[in-house]
């Protein structure tokens, strides 16, 4: 079976055997050595000023910038399951909260996000997904968090990366809390997240809050190549590993502009088949499409094709599928997806199949090749 959800995704081979390396102890130089190395390399993933890891899957790393960034109202865009999330966190713990509500496939706005950081003065931090993983919608992050630095530069931006970071260069100079997991776009097993903070949000953190998700503990302790508590070693390995690999293959601008590349014409491709994009703004994280026959479409791709796609949740149970784009994935691999997309609507009786799937892809995506490499 293809796994083509937008989380978890497939681990490549490599990662997995270094991953399969007997256990190390967490507390010796060997296991400090590799956390060293790994962490030099996701400084050079998130480009933020500090960066921690949490043995915990991405919720953890929410709720742990959530508690130590927000001390008083936080501001959550809720256009979807993982924004709504940010919103139960800070109930959770007690703070005020103020939410934006979109319908799953509409982006939050510059304007009403400072309108809204303009009218409370409570508000001492902001919430919301770069990638918004329940309708595959790209929020404007960096422009929303560029203007809310210039009326309240005291209020600190919380962007949960989880479904960007490892899908395209994020310009983190507005943000102060970059939040990434595992099992998505850095292709491991669920488990491990990932903290980037600007050198505000360290100090704002100060002595921290909470205690298993204090993020002062683990700064202090991460900057020292070892954890406040005992390291999820496999999955730092295999992090580690990933990385490098990344980085000593094509490097990161290589598999940012492929994934870019690859869904893009998926999305084409889709939609010379006239299926529907859902969201106003897609993120390259995923390619979602809305249609009625979205539960029968998911259905056929597996039975038939062996092609596992991510459904909706809540009211978009049913009613949407979603194509994973993250990670390192062949051209070849998405070809076989459209084209599996086009033979379910033939068995549906949509539409003859006449093999336009795979041709609107292999066009789109090889012809940018041919323009880049001609340049
Ligand atoms: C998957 C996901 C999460 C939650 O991560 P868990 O690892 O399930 O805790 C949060 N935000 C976004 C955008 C996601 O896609």
């Amino acid at each position: 079976m293809l796994l083509f959800t937008p989380g978890p995704t497939p681990v490549p081979e490599s990662v997995r055997l270094a991953m399969a390396e007997p256990t190390l102890h967490h507390r010796t130089p060997e296991f400090e050595a590799i956390l060293k190395e790994t962490r030099a390399l996701l400084f050079e993933l998130m480009a933020t000023d500090e960066v921690v890891m949490l043995a915990s899957t991405g919720t953890g790393a929410m709720e742990a910038a959530v508690t130590n960034l927000c001390h008083d109202t936080l501001l959550n865009v809720n256009a979807g399951k993982f924004g709504e999330r940010f919103g139960k966190i800070a109930k959770a713990h007690g703070l005020g909260n103020i939410e934006i509500k979109h319908e799953w496939d509409t982006p939050a706005t510059v304007a009403e996000v400072v309108e809204a950081v303009k009218a409370n003065a409570d508000i001492d931090a902001i919430a919301i997904q770069i990638s918004e993983s329940a309708g595959g919608l790209r929020h404007p992050v960096e422009e929303i968090a560029k203007a809310v630095k210039e009326i309240r530069p005291e209020v600190m931006v919380i962007a949960d990366g989880i479904t960007a970071v490892g899908v395209e260069r994020i310009d983190v100079t507005h943000i102060d809390a970059l939040i990434a997991g595992s099992q998505k776009a850095l292709m491991l097993p669920p488990g491990l997240a990932i903290v980037g903070l600007s050198h505000a949000a360290v100090e704002k953190i100060g002595e921290g809050k909470g205690y298993y998700l204090n993020l002062a503990s683990e700064i202090k302790k991460q900057r020292q190549n070892t954890t406040a508590y005992t390291a999820a070693t496999t999955l730092i390995i295999g992090l580690g590993k990933i990385l490098k690999e990344i980085k000593e293959g094509d490097g990161l601008g290589k598999l940012y502009c492929d994934t870019a590349r690859r869904a893009k014409a998926t999305r084409f491709a889709l939609e010379a088949l006239g299926l529907h994009s859902y969201p106003k703004v897609p993120a390259r994280s995923m390619t979602t499409i809305d249609d009625e026959n979205a539960k029968e479409i998911r259905d056929l791709l597996k039975t038939d094709f062996g092609v596992n796609v991510a459904g909706g949740q809540d009211h978009l149970k049913g009613k949407i599928f979603r194509i994973n784009q993250m990670g390192l994935i062949e051209p070849y691999e998405m070809v076989w997806v459209v084209n599996a997309v086009e033979l379910a609507l033939a068995k549906l009786g949509r539409r003859p199949y006449d093999g336009t799937a795979s041709r609107v892809f292999n066009e789109e995506y090889f012809k940018s090749i041919l323009k880049s490499e001609s340049k």
